[in-house]
């Protein structure tokens, strides 16, 4: 299948050292494609740099044919990498169907010029409900965000990236900091809302990342260890002595 996301070479060093470290990567059109590895492997530096938070020291991003190595989280996600949790920047008294609304406008020309005029806001109405239901919330588009419960606001947020319309939606651990409970309910969440989307998905729980990942791809030390589905890469012995601490 064609690479909509890919990497070339891509390197990040802070001083000397460099935590992302000559990584290719391949993201299908259509995949949920995991990135693991035990802790300090540069999973997050990694999903900074296709963010646009961190400049790549080397290498190149490519998204959809269009290179977009260096460019500025706002302008990255404006041509198709929108991510989702641990942004956890609602606003308190808004509610979640005016989040939304405020995510469609803003991709919009009428931009955020307008976020205190209800009359504008209220023709994304249709569209905010219709994500709300797809996220589960649709019983809860007029309840502002403090008083949804943890689950329910990442729910929303992940609503606000899909808002964006993304051609590769990047979740950052989409299950930390949850119970077993949330846990479920959210792998079945991005089960639903990755039919006819593209997903990279970076996650520590491995269950999760079985449930939801057609590739996973394995980083050690900055370097991609082992890549291919999950059945595969689970029985790795590189991949287990990795998580074993070698
Ligand atoms: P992971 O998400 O897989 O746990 P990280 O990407 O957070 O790994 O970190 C990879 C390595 O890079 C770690 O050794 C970490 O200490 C280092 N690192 C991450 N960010 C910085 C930074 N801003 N400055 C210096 N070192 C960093």
């Amino acid at each position: 299948m064609a690479s909509i996301l890919t990497t070339r070479g891509l390197v990040k060093a802070f001083g000397g050292f460099r935590a992302v470290d000559g990584v290719d990567l391949d993201v299908a059109e259509g995949s949920v494609h995991a990135l693991v590895g035990p802790n300090g492997a540069g999973k997050t530096t990694l999903f900074h740099l296709l963010t646009g938070f961190h400049r790549p020291t080397s290498g190149a991003i490519d998204v959809a044919g269009r290179d977009i190595t260096g460019l500025p989280p706002d302008r990255v996600a404006r041509l198709g990498l929108a991510r989702s949790f641990q942004i956890t920047n609602l606003f308190a008294k808004l509610t979640a169907r005016e989040h939304v609304e405020l995510a469609l406008a803003a991709r919009t020309s009428i931009g955020w010029r307008f976020w205190r005029s209800d009359k504008a806001l209220r023709r994304f109405s249709p569209r905010a409900l219709e994500l709300l239901d797809e996220v589960g919330l649709a019983g809860l588009a007029d309840t502002t965000s403090d008083a949804l419960a943890y689950g329910r606001r990442r729910a929303l947020e992940l609503a606000l990236a899909l808002a964006l319309e993304p051609r590769v939606l990047l979740l950052d651990e989409p299950t930390a900091g949850m119970g077993a409970e949330d846990v479920d309910r959210t792998v079945e969440l991005i089960a639903r809302v990755r039919e006819g989307r593209t997903v990279v998905l970076v996650e520590h729980n491995m269950n999760v990342v079985g449930s939801l990942a057609d590739t996973v791809t394995v980083l050690k030390h900055g370097q991609v260890l082992a890549e291919g589905p999950y059945a595969e890469i689970r029985r790795d012995p590189r991949v287990v002595a990795a998580y074993l601490g070698d």
